[in-house]
């Protein structure tokens, strides 16, 4: 298989800003830009020397703004997880979670506007998709943010509207869509505590993987792996998704993250001594196994940054697994150029710290930036002993340029 690739991390746009002063932040108004290919191109490159400029303040330990954004735009979700939503920590609906309800697009417009430009702009949950201006709010990011790439993570139980978004985001702005699935049939369903959930994740394949080009959609499926079944699924699922042509990828399902807990103010950051606690047993041998198993997969089926990356996150977790070691460890770059938002404004430490350093429904950016309360946290975030969370090593290993360091390395 021989796929297409596309990173949020290469480049930044023309203005190179100074991020570490939220007054050095050139907020955007609504103009849009250049909606054509070119202009995507001239974005991208553009950004280079500010993403050059901040592997440079990473490598120093100093302080950046944000360039990359997560937006959980809602904790609704119409499927019951047993990973997460079962889980003990977990509040089991998560859009009870007592910290008010969604920010409203009009708050969204505004907190966009405040923001710099992005090179990357995800879109998460919950599941995205339940909110009736997903589309909208991609359209606000685009005219406000002007990312490279955007992202949407979905558990596919709606096709039809996984499918709209595809056809009506910008559509210059390449997509990077990724479809969680935990094993095939049953066991996915078992999971999500829905029978119909495998069929709609395959139905949403079917529907998008042939029209990868048309759309400018990059689709990943990106499989959790909870116990040694789900090993046993990867090599099904690989085979299954051969012929649709799109990325299969694997994330070792981790015991607890803040970002679903019920109490505010949660770190579940791991420590040197327990650097990643799995929710599942596994024995070494079949870990072992299985981390070369992919490892070859990524070989033979990936190229470029693509493969960089999933090299990456693999070699990250298997020596987490095997021999409880932090490497590659990246200085992390959450609350600097990695930046989360909360469906009611807060900007949480990040995925295993939900210390909410503010909460821009109520205050503006700049406050919240500049605010004693974000610069500590960021303190707290340089002394972390380091994750390995998908969604948070990507940024750490491009935004410090580890990434490509531990490719020359390899
Ligand atoms: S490495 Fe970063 S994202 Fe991970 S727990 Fe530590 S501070 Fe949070």
């Amino acid at each position: 298989m021989s796929v297409k690739h596309s990173l949020p991390i290469i480049g930044n746009s023309l203005e190179a800003n100074d991020p570490a002063e939220f007054d050095s932040i050139t907020p955007h108004d609504s103009a849009i830009r250049s909606q054509s290919r070119s202009g995507i191109t001239l974005r991208t490159l553009g950004r280079a020397p500010r993403f050059l400029w901040a592997i440079g303040r990473h490598r120093l330990k100093g302080d950046v703004g944000p360039h990359s954004l997560t937006h959980t735009t809602t904790f609704k979700c119409n499927y019951h997880c047993k990973e997460i939503c079962d889980s003990p920590l977990v509040h089991r609906a998560m859009q009870k979670k007592p910290n008010g309800h969604d920010l409203t697009t009009e708050e969204i417009r505004d907190i966009y506007r405040q923001l710099p430009s992005m090179d990357y702009v995800r879109f998460t949950g919950g599941e995205p998709t339940l909110r009736k201006d997903f589309i909208e709010l991609s359209h606000l990011a685009e005219t406000h943010l002007r990312p490279i790439i955007i992202h949407m993570t979905t558990n596919a139980s709606l096709p039809e509207r996984v499918i709209q978004f595809a056809e009506e985001r910008p559509r210059h702005v390449p997509l990077d869509l990724m479809i969680s699935i935990d094993g095939i049939d049953e066991k996915h369903c078992q999971s999500r505590h829905n029978r119909f959930a495998f069929e709609r994740c395959m139905e949403t394949l079917k529907a998008l993987s042939g029209r990868q080009k048309e759309l400018k959609t990059n689709i990943r499926v990106n499989q959790t792996v909870a116990d040694s079944q789900g090993i046993e699924h990867y090599r099904k699922l690989h085979q299954m998704l051969k012929p649709f042509q799109v990325r299969h990828q694997i994330v070792m399902a981790y015991n607890a993250s803040a970002t679903y807990a019920v109490e505010r103010d949660k770190s579940y950051a791991p420590s040197r001594e327990e650097l990643f606690t799995p929710v599942g047993k596994f024995e070494n041998t079949e870990l072992d196994a299985f981390f070369n198993e992919v490892k070859a997969d990524i070989r033979s089926e990936l190229s470029g940054p693509e493969r960089w990356i999933q090299q990456y996150y693999l070699d990250g977790i298997r020596e987490r697994m095997l021999r409880n070691e932090p490497s590659p460890n990246p200085t992390c770059v959450a609350l600097s150029s990695h930046l989360r938002i909360f469906p009611n404004g807060d900007i949480p430490t990040c995925q295993f710290n939900s210390h909410v350093v503010g909460n821009l429904r109520l205050q503006s950016f700049r406050d919240v930036w500049n605010s004693d309360l974000r610069k500590t946290q960021f303190e707290w975030v340089k002394g972390c002993a380091g994750c390995w969370a998908g969604c948070e090593v990507q940024p750490s290993a491009a935004y410090t340029g580890d990434l490509l360091l531990h490719q020359l390395r390899s």
